[in-house]
Formats: C-alpha cells, structure tokens, sequence
C-alpha cells in the first residue's frame, strides 16, 4: 500500500527551544511554508538553522508553541511515519561499502534496477555512473571514498529521488566541485526539489535568488522574511 502523502505545509508557530536550561536558542520562532515551496535558511553558524530542522523532525520537541505539517501538530503523527515522508541530503551523506546500486536502493529497499537507473537518470548521476569500471555494479568502499565529493553528492540525490519523500531537507555544499559536476547536481537537485516543500539550508546566491521564501535568521530569531525581490 502506498504511503499516504503529506501536502508538505509546514509552519512553525511561535517556537521556543532550548538545549540547556539556562540559553535559550530559538525565540518565538513563525514562519508558514506552503505546499511546494522552497524556503532558504540563511544566517551565521550557530544561528539556529539545524535546530529548526531538528525540531521538523522531531529530533527534539519545542518547549513552546507549535509545529504544523497539513495543519496538524507533528505531534499527533507517528514518529516513523513522520520521518518516512521527510527526506534528508546532507553536505555529504554516508555512503556504505556496496555497489552503487545499492547505495541508490537504499533509498527505497524495493526498488527495482530499472527503478534504481530512472532515479540516477532524473538525479544526473547516471552521466558519471556509466563510465565507472562496473558501472552500477561498481563497488564503493565505505564511506565511498572511491569517489569525488560531488559524485557522493549526486547518488545521495539519486536515492532522494528514488526515497521520494514530500518534505525534503538540503544542506547545500559549501566545497567546490568541478564545474560539468557542479551543473549536474544543480539540475539533480532542482529535479528533486520540484513539486516538494524543500528546506535549504543555503549557501550558494542561486538557490537564495530562487528560494520562494527566504528567512534570515541570527541568534534564533527571524531577522528577515521575504524572497529575492522583497529583501
Ligand atoms: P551552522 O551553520 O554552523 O550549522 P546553525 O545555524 O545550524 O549553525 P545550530 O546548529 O542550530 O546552528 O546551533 C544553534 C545553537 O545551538 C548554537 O549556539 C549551538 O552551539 C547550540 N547547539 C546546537 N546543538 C546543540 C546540542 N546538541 N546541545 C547544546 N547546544 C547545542
């Protein structure tokens, strides 16, 4: 049975949160996403961007105020549930010692071959996986060292695609890849974002410059909320 689908409308109603007792990190925290939205996270390291998707996904819980998925407190959804529809890539995402295939698998354990290669086709990984040794049946070792930054990068998104989850997390790299890899992952990512509500946790001006949203935050609170032409 297909998972049930979230429409992906997030919003954060007035959260406070803190770590420890004594330092308060987010301050009365609102912001509204809707469906199909891109949102940039911007701000200074230590600002607060990943405890706002901690607390997404319930890594921890606000201490106060809400947070809403369709309108609903994450609270009343199963946790596993909950992380079943909330699709993470990180800067750079684990990698197992395994075939390339199986590394994209992993994303959806079903999957079949033909699956696995469409995901790699729409991600633009499939351009640099046909010209390894054994192309999907190539083995990586663990961590996939064997690989650029980028490549990592790319089959991290080609499993994204296959996960197809409706809320998506992006820590965009900062490092520099070569420049046909760096296009690559530009157009896998915008292939992955499309049609998802899609947290960037944003680097580079591109994204900022397309984000629907963006909010700047400094020391847990939102300095600034508006898109490219508003800001
Ligand atoms: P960066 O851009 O460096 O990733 P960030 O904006 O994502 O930074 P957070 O990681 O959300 O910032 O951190 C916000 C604040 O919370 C920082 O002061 C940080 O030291 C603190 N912090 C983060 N995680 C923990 C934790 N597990 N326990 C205690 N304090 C934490």
């Amino acid at each position: 049975i297909a998972k049930k689908r979230y429409n992906g409308d997030v919003e954060f109603r007035n959260v406070q949160f803190y770590y420890q007792n004594d330092k308060p990190i987010l301050h009365n925290l609102s912001f509204h996403a809707r469906a199909g939205e891109t949102i940039a996270l911007v701000g200074p390291t230590g600002s607060g961007k990943t405890t706002i998707i901690q607390l997404l996904n319930r890594f921890y819980d606000a201490k106060s105020g809400e947070i809403l998925i369709d309108g609903e407190n994450i609270k009343q959804y199963q946790m596993e549930n909950l992380r079943d529809h909330i699709g993470i890539v990180l800067q750079d995402t684990y990698l197992f010692s395994g075939t390339v295939r199986e590394n994209i698998r992993y994303g959806k354990l079903d999957a079949t071959d033909e699956e696995v290669e469409k995901a790699a086709k729409i991600a633009y990984a499939h351009n640099f996986i046909k010209y390894l040794p054994q192309s999907y049946d190539t083995m990586l070792v663990s961590g996939g060292l064997n690989l650029s930054q980028g490549q990592r990068q790319l089959i991290a998104i080609a499993r994204a695609i296959l996960e197809d989850p409706d809320i998506l997390i992006l820590d965009e790299a900062t490092s520099s890849v070569d420049t046909m890899t760096e296009v690559h992952i530009q157009k896998g990512l915008n292939n992955l974002m499309k049609g998802r509500t899609s947290f960037v946790i944003a680097h580079r001006l591109k994204t900022i410059e397309n984000a629907d949203q963006i909010l700047v935050i400094k020391d847990g609170v939102i300095l600034e909320k508006g898109n490219h032409e508003t800001l």
